[in-house]
């Protein structure tokens, strides 16, 4: 279709409404073009509260997928980013710098677990894990030439790691599609995932879990560049939680057999799991840091990838001489200052307290929804509220269901699951939970026509 043919096309759709427009033109993730899933048009959103188009509002579950901690149109980050607007909104990050950035890397080195020193500021959380993984395979290559064969990674079956393709090659095989890509993908290697518990898990289990995937390291370690998980929750593999003493193995096991760890905590970060990073609950220390979302308290987008003094320099004396990556809006200053102020409300507001009052009353009020005949298992760490049924859900039907009862949830598969903003109020959560309780009792949610 010619340019003129588009625009007259465009111009007789002009009684469309927007919704009409946005389903016919507009992708949204993981959702057909042709029959897609029903979309909801936003007006504003305040606080926990996301207002519709046609005056309803929800009460928001989801932190946009775990990043708006503080809530919407918070007045802290609303002044951060028209002050740094007023400065400058981006300038490249190549051959100059600003303070908005430098301020930032100061905070994140300051609160992150320790070791990590350099800092490099990409544009989204799959960006981040590309960065990490390109890091891995670079220092390798810049080290001795018997190291040259260490080009794959190991990492977690019902992992999430983003959608580019390096991610994708990491992202669980079968909900990450590597059927769809296999002439594309990188072949990676997998280990079983941690048993889900983060209370208890028999300590026996661990242990054959463990000798199973130190295994895995004996046979492969020639080979393995990086060892890459998510640390205590794999989020959108499945949300599921797991036991500390996992982790501290999984450093220990890449200590032990000279493969790197890098842990992505693009999701858990920022206090989610009532820990700042999801690493203190293991008290370990990654060699290279993935983080993004709730970075700049869902704002905008922007990530990062931390890594130690030693992988930095050793890349840096490489045959590059540098590291081979440079986005266009790295460093972004908006980005850059909403982060920063995000970050000021962390430390100074009471996100533990906040946390911990939503975590009791996920336990109190989410965990006994266990016993309903349709769910297979409820589960909570932090902030984060898991339902799995038994049967997958239905999204069409239940999407709309949850709108009808005023809440913004989105269930995926089997899993219906909750991580509010920091700041939501008890009334407001239960009513989250009452929703959950009300469609878990709904057969139409459940039904496939
Ligand atoms: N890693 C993890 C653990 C994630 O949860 C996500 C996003 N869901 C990503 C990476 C990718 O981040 P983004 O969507 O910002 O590219």
């Amino acid at each position: 279709m010619s340019t003129l043919q588009k625009q007259i096309a465009l111009q007789m759709n002009k009684k469309q409404t927007q919704l009409e427009f946005d389903k016919e033109h507009i992708w949204h993730p993981y959702t057909s073009m042709t029959n897609p899933l029903p979309t909801f048009l936003v007006d504003s959103a305040k606080g926990v509260n996301i207002k519709l188009n046609n005056g309803k509002t929800l009460i928001d579950g989801m932190s946009s997928w775990w990043a708006v901690i503080h809530g919407y149109n918070n007045d802290d980050l609303n002044l951060a980013i028209t002050k740094q607007l007023a400065k400058m909104s981006h300038v490249m990050f190549g051959g100059l710098t600003h303070e908005p950035a430098i301020t930032l890397c100061k905070k994140l080195l300051e609160i992150t677990p320790q070791g990590l020193e350099k800092v490099f500021l990409a544009d989204s959380g799959s960006v981040a894990v590309e960065v990490a993984m390109k890091m891995a395979l670079q220092y390798w290559q810049a080290s001795a030439s018997q190291y040259h064969e260490k080009i794959k990674f190991l990492t977690l079956r019902n992992g999430y790691h983003g959608d580019t393709f390096a991610a994708m090659s990491v992202c669980d095989p079968v909900t990450g599609m590597h059927q769809l890509f296999k002439k594309n993908l990188n072949k990676q290697i997998f280990a079983a995932p941690p048993s889900v518990g983060f209370y208890h898990t028999e300590p026996s289990k661990i242990q054959q879990e463990l000798n199973a995937l130190e295994q895995i390291f004996i046979d492969n370690h020639q080979q393995i560049a990086a060892f890459i998980l998510e640390p205590i929750v794999q989020g959108a593999g499945g949300m599921r939680i797991y036991h500390r003493d996992y982790l501290r193995a999984f450093r220990q096991l890449a200590d032990k057999y000279n493969v790197l760890l890098i842990v992505d905590e693009i999701a858990t970060g920022f206090g989610r799991t009532g820990k700042l990073f999801a690493c203190e609950h293991a008290d370990i220390s990654p060699d290279i840091l993935c983080l993004g979302k709730a970075l700049t308290g869902g704002y905008m987008t922007l990530a990062a990838t931390l890594t130690t003094v030693h992988i930095a320099e050793t890349i840096s004396e490489g045959e590059a001489g540098c590291f081979m990556h440079g986005p266009t809006f790295m460093g972004n200053p908006l980005a850059c200052a909403v982060a920063n102020a995000s970050l000021s409300l962390l430390a100074s507001n009471a996100w533990q307290q906040q946390v911990s009052h939503i975590e009791q009353q996920l336990k109190e009020r989410l965990l006994p929804l266990k016993q309903h005949t349709r769910v297979a298992d409820a589960r909570t760490l932090g902030a984060i509220g898991v339902i799995e049924t038994k049967q997958a859900v239905s999204m069409a039907v239940i999407q709309q269901r949850f709108v009808d009862l005023g809440v913004w949830i989105r269930p995926f598969g089997k899993l219906i699951y909750l991580m509010p903003p920091y700041i939501i109020q008890e009334k407001q959560l239960n009513q989250l939970i009452n929703a959950i309780a009300m469609v878990l009792d709904d057969d139409n949610c459940f039904h496939f026509a």
